[in-house]
C-alpha cells in the first residue's frame, strides 16, 4: 500500500481492525510510512466474484444471499423465528452452497440446500417449502412427507 503523501511502498501496520460496522468482513489497518512517517489508514474488503444462478426457465440471473433469507422466512414465518436465526439458517444454507467455490449454480441446487437446511432445522417448515416450491408433479411425494412428519419419523 502506497503512502498517500510521498508515494513510498513500504508501511509498518500501527494497529488492526475488523468489523468495522459498515462493510461486514472489512479489516481496517492503521499504517505508518516508513520514508516519511505519515499515518493513513487502508481498509481490506473482500471481494465475491459474481456468481450466477440458472433459473428453471433458462434465465440468469446473479446469485442474492437476500433470496435465500426470504425463502427461509416465508417457510419459517409461522414459528415466529427470529430474525438471527433465520440468517444464522441462511448462512448455513450459503456456506454450504460456495463451499465447492462455484462459478454457476442452478435454481434448483439452492432449492435442495434450502430444504436440506429447512429439514434439519424444523420438519414442519421443511414441508410447508416443499409445498410451494414443488411442482404438482411432486405432490405424491409432498404427502408422503407430510404423512411421514405427522407419523413422527424422521424425513
Ligand atoms: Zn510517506
Amino acid at each position: 500500500m502506497r503512502c498517500p503523501r510521498c508515494d513510498h511502498g513500504e508501511s509498518r501496520v500501527l494497529d488492526t481492525r475488523t468489523g468495522t460496522g459498515a462493510i461486514p468482513g472489512a479489516v481496517k489497518r492503521r499504517r505508518q510510512c516508513l520514508s516519511c512517517g505519515f499515518r493513513f489508514s487502508t481498509l481490506e474488503v473482500p471481494v465475491r466474484e459474481e456468481i450466477t444462478v440458472l433459473k428453471r426457465d433458462g434465465s440468469l440471473e446473479e446469485f442474492d444471499r437476500q433470496k435465500i433469507v426470504a425463502g427461509l422466512q416465508c417457510a419459517l414465518k409461522k414459528g415466529n423465528r427470529r430474525r438471527e436465526e433465520v440468517e444464522a439458517l441462511a448462512d448455513r444454507v450459503v456456506r454450504q452452497l460456495l463451499a465447492p467455490r462455484p462459478v454457476q449454480l442452478t435454481a434448483e441446487e439452492i432449492g435442495n440446500a434450502v430444504m436440506g437446511c429447512l429439514r434439519d432445522y424444523d420438519p414442519l417448515a421443511y414441508a410447508r417449502f416443499l409445498s410451494v416450491h414443488r411442482s404438482f408433479a411432486d405432490l405424491e411425494e409432498f404427502q408422503k412427507t407430510l404423512g411421514q412428519i405427522s407419523h413422527g419419523n424422521p424425513v
